[in-house]
């Protein structure tokens, strides 16, 4: 009876363990594929700058100025890079590069920096894993030595992400996370990571780095392409200078921030004639009606700024990397690809 009843229901039984268990393989699968890629997680070099006690915190409402010494001199490269970012700060022997530019920016970067006699990248900041930020980091990674990398954990399935990652494992160096209120030395300055998002967001622009650097009495903050929704989540500091963020796009610098932060300068990376109408007339104008001066790269080519801390001074070379005039010559390729702006 016993042997009748359970062979009876013995295949509804069957059933359903064998329905549980591919639920459960497929909720492990769709887990799984929304998760960090393995090969990026065997990257990041967990635990490392993230603060551990609030000594190691600045808040970010009042970034303290640094103090520098008499010869103290830093020099910030804003390259020309058609449309796309990347920008070399270099202060008393210390380097850090924000962003690599496109795909064919690296070969020209590395030749660049390299004329610089730079060497080694203390910092190596790719903002968000979008082609015109990280597109050349490849070749930085390949040529220099490298101490750190920052990236937000955010994926993108393109074959530069992908060969940015064989890079960095390929030498073995390893990604370091970062958080708000991180903080690092960059010869005399002090740089503060303003904005990170390390997790999955609906657009990889709003997962940027944005970096804070207090120089002696000048501050300067490289947005990334940072939009509205990262700004309105932090109470910001005045700042000198402005990388204003995403190319000058009105997705971001908002009205209410670009009058917190006053800046006296705002330098804008885009390319000449970029199919984004970037930047836009109404961030234009926000910047100027709040008396910033305003540097283009599509309009004067590789800007340099230097200082000594207490001064600081804007000359524009009127040329691309390459050394061709601008680069109204060079953006044509750059925009095929919308998702990656
Ligand atoms: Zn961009």
């Amino acid at each position: 009876m016993r042997h009748g009843k359970k062979r009876s229901i013995h295949p509804q039984i069957k059933g359903f363990v064998i329905t549980l268990i591919l639920g459960i393989l497929l909720i492990i699968a769709a887990f799984i594929s929304n998760q960090f890629p393995d090969e990026v997680n065997n990257l990041i070099e967990e635990n490392l700058n993230i603060p551990t006690n609030s000594s190691n915190m600045i808040s970010v409402n009042t970034v303290d100025n640094t103090v520098v010494s008499a010869d103290s001199k830093l020099q910030i490269y804003f390259f020309d890079v058609g449309q796309a970012d990347s920008i070399l700060v270099i202060a008393d022997g210390q380097s850090m590069l924000i962003d690599a530019g496109n795909n064919e920016d690296g070969p020209l970067l590395v030749n660049y920096i390299s004329s610089l006699g730079i060497q080694k990248i203390d910092y190596l900041v790719g903002t968000h894993p979008h082609e015109d930020h990280i597109g050349g980091l490849d070749d930085i990674i390949n040529n220099f030595e490298i101490e750190k990398i920052y990236m937000p954990d955010a994926t993108t399935n393109t074959a530069t992400f992908q060969s940015v990652l064989e890079a960095i494992s390929a030498k073995g160096l390893s990604i370091t996370r970062c958080e708000i209120g991180n903080t690092f030395g960059l010869g005399d300055g002090i740089c503060t990571i303003m904005s990170v998002e390390n997790e999955e967001q609906s657009e990889l622009n709003l997962n940027s780095i944005v970096i804070h650097m207090a120089y002696g009495d000048k501050t300067f903050l490289f947005m990334g392409d940072a939009e509205k929704t990262n700004e309105d989540k932090i109470s910001w500091p005045d700042v000198d200078v402005l990388k204003v963020g995403h190319h000058g796009s009105d997705t971001s610098s908002s009205e209410k921030f670009i009058d917190k932060i006053k800046p006296e300068t705002a330098i804008i990376s885009v390319g000449a004639n970029n199919t984004y109408s970037h930047p836009s007339a109404d961030v234009i104008k926000r910047l100027s009606d709040c008396g910033a001066t305003i540097y283009r790269t599509d309009e004067s080519g590789t800007i340099l700024l230097t200082s000594d801390g207490k001064t600081y001074n804007v000359q524009t070379f009127m040329t691309a990397l390459d050394g061709n005039p601008s680069t109204a010559n060079k953006n044509s390729n750059t925009n095929d690809n919308k998702t990656e702006e």
